[in-house]
């Protein structure tokens, strides 16, 4: 089994960089050995939120951002090729997608929190609290994922802005709880939707947006939004959900089409276990799945393992931190033990910051800066340096490095023959 590229790891990152390397015409196999974070998380790119202040032109702010962070992986991007990747997702996903890197919506979280994304769903979109009038949010009685109660409260106090709650009980089985997953999948039936659409004919009033739980459909949820906003005739807007997110499982799918349609393979529940290399080039990705090796010859790698949720940065009982799957020095963990514990749970923590440390061209490098693989290329959560959760850009990173991985990989085409 021979490639021009291995990239491990299936979540934004890896997938991303994969389909712009197999679309480029290069043999590619995404190894992974799950699926990554945009199966739980809403999959809106929030690129920079907070700096620490709200960000509301990411584009205007990268530069001063970069320059006070040099450690943070966007200042190992060229802020053109973040806007580049932006431009390269909204492309993949049809028409899909609405956004740039110029401006920040505010969209409403599941509890009702306003949140700094640059790119998202169409679908998403209405629910921008810097033009939204009067919102009514509607919650669906079997639906275990999503509290409307909970949002419209926090909505109202939070932006100031009029939001009630509409209650339907229009359920797909006689289960007391759905799950969202069979919801949208329900609704991709028009017969289905039909039955929602009645029940809430003549429940919204005018100058009212309405959001619904991101459950709008699964594989036509295009369609279903546009229904339902022809029904009601009033914008319609999706709210992300508690784990599983219907729009992380929506962009996948997407994606994994693209990689499949361009040649690319996708090899899933195999986990890499390690590297051989001749020089400072890595040669064979070893991998195991049910206690059988492989071994992938490749040209190069990308390594998009995600952080210590993923299991792309893992930590032993002493608190020591290691990359499982090529050996790579982690940077930044030196003061994890005496610093395990905060009082306040959002407070700052350097395990938010540890990862892998790269060079300009995100390859990777030891303590004293030297490059350890000329052709291994980090993108996303595994990237030492970011704040994600604080500075609002985990999506952002992950999509901008990922496609920066594949353009490095392009440009070098080759050079490890
Ligand atoms: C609940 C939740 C909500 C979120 N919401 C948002 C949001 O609203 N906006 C936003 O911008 N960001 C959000 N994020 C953060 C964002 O999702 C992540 O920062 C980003 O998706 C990370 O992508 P990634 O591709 O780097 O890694 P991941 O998505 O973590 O993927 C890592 C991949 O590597 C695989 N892997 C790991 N180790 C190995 C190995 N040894 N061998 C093979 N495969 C391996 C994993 O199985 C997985 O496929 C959220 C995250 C979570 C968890």
């Amino acid at each position: 089994l021979s490639y021009d590229c291995v990239v491990i790891g299936a979540g934004l990152a890896g997938m991303t960089a994969a389909v712009r390397l197999a679309s480029g015409g290069s043999r590619c196999a995404v190894v992974a050995s799950g699926m990554g974070a945009l199966y739980l998380g809403g999959a809106a790119i929030d690129v920079l939120g907070y700096a620490p202040h709200l960000v509301e032109n990411p584009a205007s702010e990268l530069p001063d951002f970069c320059a006070k962070h040099p450690e943070h992986p966007y200042a190992r991007t060229s802020i053109a090729d973040v806007s580049h990747s932006l431009d390269w997702l909204k492309s993949q996903t049809g028409d899909g997608w609405i956004g740039t890197l110029d401006t920040n919506m505010l969209l409403p979280t599941g509890v009702g929190a306003a949140k700094p994304s640059a790119l998202v769903p169409k679908s998403m979109a209405a629910g921008d609290l810097r033009t939204a009038h009067r919102i009514v949010l509607v919650g669906i009685s079997c639906l275990k994922d999503f509290y409307p109660r909970l949002a419209a409260g926090n909505l109202e106090t939070r932006s100031g802005i009029e939001t009630r709650t509409i209650e339907v009980d229009v359920r797909p089985s006689r289960d007391a709880e759905i799950s969202s997953l069979r919801y949208a999948r329900a609704l991709d039936d028009p017969e289905f939707r039909k039955q929602l659409m009645a029940a809430l004919e003549g429940k919204v009033e005018s100058d009212e947006a309405v959001g619904f739980p991101a459950v709008l459909g699964l594989r036509d949820a295009r369609t279903v939004w546009l229904e339902l906003q022809d029904a009601l005739g009033a914008p319609v807007f999706e709210i992300p959900t508690l784990p599983p997110s219907i729009p992380g499982i929506r962009l996948f799918a997407q994606l994994k089409n693209a990689l499949r349609t361009s040649g690319g393979r996708l090899i899933l529940n195999a986990t890499v276990v390690g590297a051989e290399a001749s020089g400072s080039q890595v040669r064979t990705v070893l991998t195991e799945s049910s206690g059988r090796g492989t071994a992938l010859a490749t040209q190069s790698v990308v390594l998009a393992t995600g952080g210590v949720g993923s299991g792309g940065i893992a930590m032993d009982s002493r608190w020591r931190l290691s990359e499982p799957a090529l050996g790579l020095p982690v940077a930044g963990g030196e003061t994890i033990r005496e610093e395990r514990f905060k009082p306040d749970y959002f407070a700052d923590h350097p395990i938010a910051t540890a990862g892998i440390d790269t060079d300009e061209h995100l390859r990777p490098i030891d303590s004293h800066g030297t490059v350890i693989y000329e052709n291994v290329f980090v993108a996303g959560g595994s990237l030492a340096g970011a704040r994600p959760w604080h500075e609002k850009s985990g999506n952002g990173i992950s999509l901008a490095t990922g496609w920066s991985a594949a353009q490095r990989i392009m440009e070098r085409a080759g050079e490890w023959n």
